[in-house]
């Protein structure tokens, strides 16, 4: 019998591929079925969560989750598929951390923001969480979850309680499986670039990841748990920092001229 669920999968999984690092996926899960979980679980967290609405914490997050998205959508627009962006502010100033959900579903902890400290840091981390939907790595999480279990021949009633809760945690709220060391790496740099193009400057990115580690030994966040060690993170960052200065510098002459464009004649 589990031969056939083996192949049911393999029929399921279409040739993925990551946005920019062409990573080969295994994901077993369609757009519209990632999207409803991502809108399931985001509903969930906000009914338990205390979110903020207005103010200019708020404002600042909305413009900038605003530019991420399109620039995402620029830069990579056959890994955008139709998403609902949707960036929830959520008041808690112990919490370090952000998340994404599958679909396009967005958190920021009030936490977050002083060692953010300014709007380009703040888009860096943001695109970071863009890139985690873009690249479908929930979906590709879950898929991978679903799949172990198939294969080792487990049913679920048989599985003890982490297993079922991981399988569980996959279908139900993708924010329940963290995001594995490759797929951060590819949220770096694909987020780098994103915020880039949006007209933020990247370099931010490397002071940002350092206070990120320190604020880090406080409270543990998404970005310390499974993200690469500091001092690799940094050296990344610079290997891919002169094409994000290129995005940058296009982004930045784009908006002089339409600067220059709008001024009135004289
Ligand atoms: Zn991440």
């Amino acid at each position: 019998m589990y031969k056939y669920a083996i192949l049911f999968l393999a029929l399921l999984v279409g040739c993925s591929s990551a946005p920019e690092t062409g990573r080969s996926q295994f994901i077993v899960m369609s757009h519209a079925q990632e999207m409803k979980l991502g809108q399931e679980a985001f509903t969930k967290i906000l009914k338990e969560e205390k979110t903020i609405k207005k103010g200019t914490q708020y404002d600042t997050m909305q413009r900038v989750g605003e530019k991420v998205a399109l620039a995402a959508e620029r830069l990579y627009p056959e890994s955008v598929h139709g998403y609902k962006w949707k960036f929830a502010l959520i008041k808690d100033k112990d919490m370090v951390n952000a998340w994404a959900l599958p679909g396009g579903k967005c958190g920021v902890y009030t936490g977050l923001l002083p060692v953010t400290e300014n709007e380009d840091a703040l888009a860096i981390v943001m695109a970071h969480e863009v890139a985690h939907v873009i690249a479908r790595h929930g979906a590709e999480r879950s898929s991978q979850a679903i799949a172990s279990s198939v294969i080792a021949g487990i049913a679920m009633s048989e599985m003890n309680k982490r297993d079922q809760m991981i399988v569980l945690g996959a279908y139900g709220l993708g924010i329940a499986l963290p995001f594995s060391r490759t797929q951060e790496t590819e949220a770096d740099q694909i987020g780098l670039y994103i915020a880039a193009d949006a007209g933020y400057d990247p370099r931010e990115a490397i002071p940002l990841w350092q206070r990120m580690g320190k604020a880090g030994k406080k409270a543990p966040a998404e970005f310390l748990s499974t993200h690469p060690a500091s001092e690799t993170r940094i050296k990344q960052l610079r290997g891919w920092m002169p094409k994000a200065m290129m995005y940058y510098d296009t982004s930045i002459a784009h908006e002089e001229a339409l600067k220059t464009n709008s001024k009135p004649k004289n």
